[in-house]
């Protein structure tokens, strides 16, 4: 696409969740897993300022060239919205990110199914620029600016199970996590002759959408009738 040699290939997963939904932005525990489907990237550093990125979904968006030099989202920039956030809190965290990158990218998740295409593509980001650039990060700092990059540079309000479950996931593992503390165990998951199952409706979710903002509004709602009484900071300090 580029025709370039890549310095370095990736793979990001996506992931999918066992038990505890509407519970991660609540301070709750959640139990998710990384799955084999995910996102696949193939790289290159440049010596200039420019980025390139190139998504094997997204065909018709063609090449698009982002300088380094004006990371804000725009509308045109399309999916490379993700990347371009990640990129932008990895420089603002002390990064050096000095010059821009090619970056080819082929995800096989059904994108908006629930299965966390967004949070894959904002790690898979992370892991190529902690390689290109040789940063010195933990796996946990990138899934805070994953986090971030979807609450303040998309507009998503999500908590942070989908990005933890994308870049701690581990082989035959769920993790039983805290979306509090963020203590979390890797539990082996051994399914045995048993299988998940995971199906495509083909159901858009828009209407989903408006309903985990409306889950969202009621559950804060719902802190702040229970703080009247109590002195919590997410209904997650309750105990049963
Ligand atoms: P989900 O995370 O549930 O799959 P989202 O709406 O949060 O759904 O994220 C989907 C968006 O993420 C896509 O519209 C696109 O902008 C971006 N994205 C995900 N995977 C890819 C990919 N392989 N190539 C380009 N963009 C992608
Ligand atoms: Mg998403």
């Amino acid at each position: 696409m580029f025709n370039e040699q890549a310095d370095a290939t990736f793979f990001s997963p996506g992931r999918i969740n066992l038990i505890g939904e509407h519970t991660d932005y609540n301070g709750g525990h959640v139990f998710p897993a990384a799955i084999s489907l995910g996102t696949y990237g193939v790289a290159r550093k440049r010596d200039d300022q420019i980025c390139r990125f190139y998504s094997a979904n997204f065909k018709d968006d063609g090449i698009i060239e982002i300088n380094l030099n004006q990371l804000i989202l725009t509308k045109e920039d399309g999916w490379t919205n993700y990347p371009k956030g990640v990129i932008k809190f990895l420089i603002e965290a002390g990064h050096p990110i000095d010059t821009g990158f090619d970056l080819y990218v082929y995800g096989n998740i059904p994108n908006g199914s629930g299965l966390s295409s967004s949070a894959s593509l904002e790690l898979l980001t992370g892991i190529v620029a902690e390689e290109l650039y040789d940063l010195t990060l933990e796996r946990l700092d990138l899934v805070k600016i994953g986090k971030k990059t979807e609450n303040d540079f998309i507009g998503v309000n999500s908590g942070i199970m989908d990005q933890f479950a994308v870049g701690m996931g581990a082989d035959k593992r769920a993790i039983y996590l805290d979306t509090n503390s963020l203590d979390y165990e890797l539990v082996p998951l051994d399914l045995a002759d048993n299988v998940i199952v995971i199906m495509n409706t083909n159901k858009r979710r828009e209407l989903a959408d408006s309903k985990y903002n409306e889950r969202r509004t009621e559950c804060e709602t719902a802190l702040a009738e229970l703080n009247q009484k109590l002195t919590i900071d997410s209904l997650g300090a309750i105990d049963a």
